[in-house]
This record gives structure tokens, C-alpha cells and sequence, in this order.
């Protein structure tokens, strides 16, 4: 039965939607087969969503934000869009991104702008831009997001909504337009903390469809309220402070043996740590409230942090070389009027449809696997990336849902710098944009579950912060964010 919007809504929406452009195709009354609303029993039943535009829902389209997909309408669906629709949830729009997923505002995108509600003369993060924005302004409940380093976590934290990254492979990825493949995951975004665990208790679980996915094993904590720490405390929450971060790496730039690269890249990192006073402000109010809660918070460090961002640049970029040579317009995309030669076809297609961002990374992602370099570059960062993850096991434990003696139930830290950006001339340049992504890599890196939740709003902007805890401990990082709610 197809949808049709609450009176009066449509007005509101028209009246936002004009504002910040979230949207890149909205129409609610498509035919897309939901279950019979009133036979589903579930917290979504009956309830609108929002997709972002590189998940497919057949019928409408799949422009990954990119102008040589402009025009591609989805052939099928994607098992976490099938799986709400089957609990009765009603998929209303696609919305904008950075295209193929690659940036951190949404201007990234080749189709369109898309503001921040809160003041629209700011960017709403990215990549799942239009998807924060778009539940910020009150126009879907939830949305679905893609996170691969962070684009469904830091737009959250600009536009005051929460966002979940998954464990990896806790929710399949059949239907996304792959960007880089072993990073990333499906996640949500969500006006309330309650509503983002109904959301994630229905799209995850194993599929056939994606040999990545998994099911929750057995010891892990259940997404019930109040599952998963231990001892019936409260629990402990790992603190990495951002003042220790900074420290840590600028420390280690001075005493490197490494080469002036190496040098360079520690500096960016430190720089890169450092909180905008607002977003301290937020963080530490987070810690106080936490507290006041009744966790039990210890400072912790992660020594292999500091490499993150290369690791994840190096990592990602290569994956997205592999991903995107698929697009070449003549099994997808836009084709051009003439070519000389099917060489020439693609070399044309590409050439127009590709925006800047995409092709310095496919540039990047050939560089970094070129023959007799993979040494150097990729297989560094797989090391860092196993770094990371031990890091990570040392303070949460791994396959033990009691974790080691002492280990924390989750650790916190800020989800990003800055809180969201201008287009103005204080405005992150693309690099300091990528160099922030420093705090939501990491989670990515280790495959870990992660969860942006708002913590404070501070000089009339939110700033969010995040919480990684371990494997498929969702229902741990849910809960203590709905205490906090
Ligand atoms: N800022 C990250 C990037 O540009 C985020 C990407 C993502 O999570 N899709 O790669």
C-alpha cells in the first residue's frame, strides 16, 4: 500500500527540504513492498526512513553522490533495507553524500549541497550527510548510513543525532556500493538511542547474500537494556583524552628515528588531536555526566592511534582503486555521446563523472599498489591496522565477554575536532579534513562496533562523542548512551 505522508507534513517538510537538502529523490508513495503495516509487530512498524544513496532500494535510484551514476535506478535491494521493510518500515528517500562515500561535509557530493539544519551556512558532515541532516530536521526518525571511517559517526556528532557503526560484518553489506570493502559497514542514524537499537536489532545477522557477515557469537552480550557489563555495576569506561593523545604523538615526532616523512605525519597527527575548545567543553561534560552516572572512568592510551590516518588512507584508498574500476559506463554510469575506442569510452566516462575527491583516490589507491611498492605502503598499514586492533584487545579483552582482568567496557573519546564547519574561509581544507578523521578511523581499523551520541550543544552547535567497545557489543555502547540520554 503505498504511503502517504501525515497531514500537514508535507508542508514542514517542503519548508526544511528547501533548506538543507538532504534529499536526492524523496517520494514516500513509491510502491516499494512493505509489509502490511498493521501485521508487523516491530519498533519500526509504521515508521518512515531515509537511505543513503550508495544502498539500494530497488526502484529508486543509486547515485552514490556521483554524477556518472546520476541516472542508475537499483536493480534490487539491499538486505538491511529488505529487513526493515519486511518489519513494516517505509523507505521515503535516498539521500545525498560524498560521492562513493569519500569525504567528511557532503560537498563532496556531485548531484548537490546539503546543509546543516542547525545553521545551515554549515556543512552536516559526511559522507552520510543528507542522512544526519535529514533526521536532525525531524524529516525521517532514522536513517541508514554507510560508515567506513566515520561517515556515519561524525555527521551524527554535527548534526546532533545518533549514529552506530557496527561491528564489521554484524550487518550485511549486499546492497552498498562498495567503497572499501573491509572497513566498512551499514550503520544508523537516529533521533533516539531507543529507536537506533530497534533499528540495529532488525538489519543485523548473518546473510547469505554477504560471506562477511556474521551473527552474533555465543557470550556475546544481547541488545536487552542493561546486557553486557559486567558484575551488575555500572561499568568501566576507558577514557582516551584528547590532551593525552596530542601529548603522546608529539612526543613521539620528536624522538623518531623514522625518516622527515614520518616526522611530518606525526606533527599533522598531534595537530589533528587537539580539540576545538567547544568540543573539550562537550567531552568533558560527557565525562562528568558519565560519572555522575555511576561508571567508573580510567584514563587509557592507544599507542598505535597516532599511525591511524595513514593506515586508513593507505588501506581505503586502495580497496576503493579495486572497488570503482567497475564503473566504467559501459556496465553502469553515464556514457558519453562519442568516443574513439572503447578506451577512449571509459577515459571519457570517467573523466566527466568522477568528481576531484574520487579520482585523487583512485590516483592514490593505484600508487600505493603499484608493483614493488606494496611493502612500503599497503602492507605497512595492515600492520599498523593489526596494531590497532591488539591495542584495542589489551584494554576491552577480545572473544571474552568479561574481558581481562581490569579491561573496560568501552572506551570514549571525542568523535571529531571540530564541531561542523563553515563553507567560509575557516573551513577545513580537504587534507585537515582527512587528518581529523583520526578519532572515528580507528573503530573501522579494528572492525569494532562505535557509537556517536550528543553529548552537550555548545555556542548553539552539538557536539557529539563516541563510544567503541568490543565485538558485537552493541547493546553495551546502546545502553550506557540511553543512561546518558
Ligand atoms: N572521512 C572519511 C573518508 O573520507 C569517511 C569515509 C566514510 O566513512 N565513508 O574516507
Amino acid at each position: 500500500m503505498p504511503y502517504t505522508l501525515p497531514q500537514g507534513f508535507e508542508s514542514y517538510f517542503r519548508e526544511w527540504e528547501n533548506r538543507i537538502g538532504a534529499f536526492i529523490e524523496f517520494d514516500p508513495a513509491k510502491d516499494t513492498p512493505v509489509s502490511s503495516i498493521k501485521d508487523a509487530v516491530s519498533g519500526v512498524s509504521g515508521l518512515p526512513f531515509a537511505v543513503k544513496d550508495n544502498i539500494s532500494v530497488q526502484g529508486f535510484g543509486v547515485s552514490c553522490g556521483s554524477k556518472l551514476l546520476a541516472n542508475v535506478r537499483a536493480p534490487y535491494t539491499a538486505t538491511a533495507v529488505s529487513k526493515l521493510l519486511a518489519s513494516g518500515a517505509i523507505p521515503v528517500g535516498k539521500t545525498n553524500l560524498d560521492e562513493f562515500g569519500m569525504g567528511s561535509s557532503t560537498d563532496n557530493s556531485g548531484i548537490k549541497k546539503t546543509n546543516n539544519p542547525w545553521d545551515v551556512s554549515r556543512v552536516p558532515g559526511g559522507s552520510s550527510g543528507g542522512s544526519a541532516a535529514a533526521v536532525a530536521a525531524g524529516l525521517a526518525p532514522f536513517a541508514l548510513g554507510s560508515d567506513t571511517g566515520g561517515s556515519v559517526r561524525q555527521p551524527a556528532a554535527f548534526c546532533g543525532v545518533a549514529g552506530l557503526k557496527p561491528t564489521y560484518g554484524a550487518v550485511s553489506r549486499f546492497g552498498l556500493v562498495a567503497y572499501a570493502s573491509s572497513l566498512e559497514v551499514i550503520g544508523i542514524l537516529s533521533d533516539t538511542i531507543s529507536r537506533c537499537r530497534d533499528v540495529f536489532s532488525i538489519i543485523k545477522g548473518a546473510d547469505p547474500l554477504d560471506e562477511t557477515s556474521h551473527n552474533a557469537p555465543k557470550g556475546a552480550p544481547g541488545l536487552d537494556a542493561r546486557n553486557g557489563i559486567k558484575g551488575g555495576g555500572k561499568g568501566v569506561i576507558g577514557v582516551l583524552s584528547p590532551e593525552a593523545v596530542a601529548k603522546a604523538i608529539s612526543a613521539a615526532g620528536d624522538s623518531t628515528g623514522g625518516s622527515a616523512g614520518e616526522a611530518e605525519s606525526l606533527k599533522i597527527a598531534a595537530q589533528a588531536a587537539e580539540l576545538e575548545p567547544e568540543v573539550r567543553k562537550g567531552f568533558e561534560a560527557a565525562k562528568k555526566n558519565l560519572s555522575d552516572l555511576g561508571y567508573t572512568l580510567k584514563d587509557v592510551e592507544l599507542p598505535s592511534l597516532k599511525y591511524g590516518v595513514p593506515a586508513y588512507y593507505t588501506i581505503a584508498t586502495a580497496e576503493a582503486s579495486a572497488n570503482l574500476a567497475r564503473f566504467d559506463s559501459i556496465r553502469y554510469g553515464k556514457r558519453p555521446d562519442w568516443a574513439e575506442n572503447p578506451d577512449d569510452l571509459i577515459d571519457k566516462a570517467r573523466e566527466a563523472g568522477f568528481g576531484a575527491e574520487v579520482k585523487l583516490r583512485i590516483l592514490l589507491g593505484t600508487f600505493v599498489l603499484r608493483s614493488g611498492f606494496q611493502d612500503r605502503y599497503y602492507l605497512r598499514a595492515q600492520k599498523i591496522r593489526a596494531g590497532i586492533r591488539l591495542n584495542f584487545e589489551a584494554l576491552l579483552g577480545d572473544s571474552d565477554y568479561n574481558g581481562p582482568a581490569g579491561a573496560c567496557d568501552a572506551i570514549l573519546l571525542p568523535v571529531f575536532p571540530t564541531r561542523a564547519f563553515d563553507r567560509g574561509p575557516s573551513s577545513l581544507s580537504p587534507f585537515a579534513q582527512k587528518a581529523a578523521d583520526l578519532y572515528t578511523c580507528c573503530a573501522n581499523l579494528a572492525g569494532l562496533p562505535a557509537l556517536s551520541f550528543p553529548a552537550s550543544v555548545e555556542g548553539g552547535l552539538p557536539v557529539g562523542v563516541q563510544l567503541i567497545g568490543r565485538a558485537f557489543a552493541e547493546g553495551t555502547l546502546l545502553n550506557i548512551a540511553e543512561d546518558y540520554e
